[in-house]
């Protein structure tokens, strides 16, 4: 996968919810009225994903907004666990999944020209048993909102296990809406995007040109070449992670198993920038903002090797 780092694309930030349910399955809301509150709240774009059911949006997309199809799939799991959980976006006809393994659903979903994300691996109660086998997701859900009410929004952790033992993976943070307040607009992507095309709008997804959050921005991030002193004196030639976001508590750099760094501001005060010198033996290096309020925002991961 490559990974385009998206402050330094071309474009305009845009605020989506990448799953969200409605009548059509098990959500509250109308089609339309769950159109209407992501508009209202101010997002850009939306991915309407009911379980196993793909509807046409196409009347909700105008100038200002961009409405995309797409459906909750859950395929069989013969690796022991639960159902898979998997959000196809940018399908526009229904996926039969009985007596399917998931990778020929995923394969279905593909043949469609769609994509998939591996939703809320912690609700599911999924390992990397269950997740390894898995082919072609594009993106696993690092923040699934209606998961908090369990107490298991976050999937960090499973996170970090796919991109150390599988490989290149992107984190998305998303709503997974059904009700109308306590599961909406509380996790989203902020996508870097020419325009508010839906080829534009998936190539940036797809390709990482985005970060996720439940609250703070993310203004710069970057990877640099510096020069520090060495060993003894003379300068060395290192690469580092440089981020500047909304003040925040604490600032996580990490990498594969015991890598990474946490930055913490004074006693009292709040941080706005980080750096994080790189040892070179990391695989993939992410950066987790969180602010006094315990909202975070995850960046999408430097792929280093
Ligand atoms: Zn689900
Ligand atoms: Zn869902």
């Amino acid at each position: 996968m490559q990974s385009i780092n998206p402050f330094r694309a071309p474009g305009r930030w845009l605020r989506g919810n990448t799953h969200t349910h409605t009548t059509v399955s098990d959500g509250r809301l109308s089609v339309a009225d769950r159109f209407a509150a992501y508009r209202e709240a101010g997002y850009d774009f939306l991915v309407l994903t009911d379980h196993g059911r793909v509807s046409d949006v196409s009347a909700y997309t105008d100038r200002d907004f961009l409405a995309i199809s797409g459906s909750e799939l859950h395929p069989a799991n013969p690796y022991g666990g639960d159902l898979y959980h998997l959000v196809a976006i940018d399908i526009h006809e229904p996926i039969e999944v009985a007596g399917r393994h998931p990778n020929e659903v995923i394969a279905a979903v593909h043949a469609q020209g769609g994509h998939v994300v591996m939703c809320h691996p912690y609700w599911c109660g999924h390992t990397m048993i269950d997740l390894m086998p898995l082919e072609g997701c594009f993106a696993v859900e690092v923040y699934n909102d209606t998961c908090a009410g369990i107490g298991k929004s976050t999937s960090e952790v499973h996170w970090d296990d796919l991109l150390d033992r599988k490989g290149p993976i992107l984190g998305i943070a998303c709503d997974d809406a059904h009700g109308t307040e306590h599961d909406c607009f509380h996790g989203w992507v902020m996508v870097k995007s020419p325009d508010l095309s839906l080829p534009n709008v998936l190539n940036a997804l797809l390709s990482g040109a985005f970060y996720s959050t439940t609250g703070p921005t993310i203004e710069d991030l970057d990877l640099v070449w510096d020069e520090v002193p060495g060993p003894d004196g003379t300068p060395r030639r290192v690469r580092k992670v440089v981020v500047r976001s909304s003040p925040a508590r604490s600032i996580v750099f990490k990498a594969q198993r015991s890598r990474g760094r946490r930055c913490l501001p004074p006693a009292g005060e709040l941080l706005e920038q980080a750096e994080w010198v790189l040892s070179g033996g990391e695989s993939y290096v992410r950066v987790e903002v969180t602010d006094e309020h315990g909202r975070t925002a995850w960046s999408n991961p430097f792929f280093l090797q």
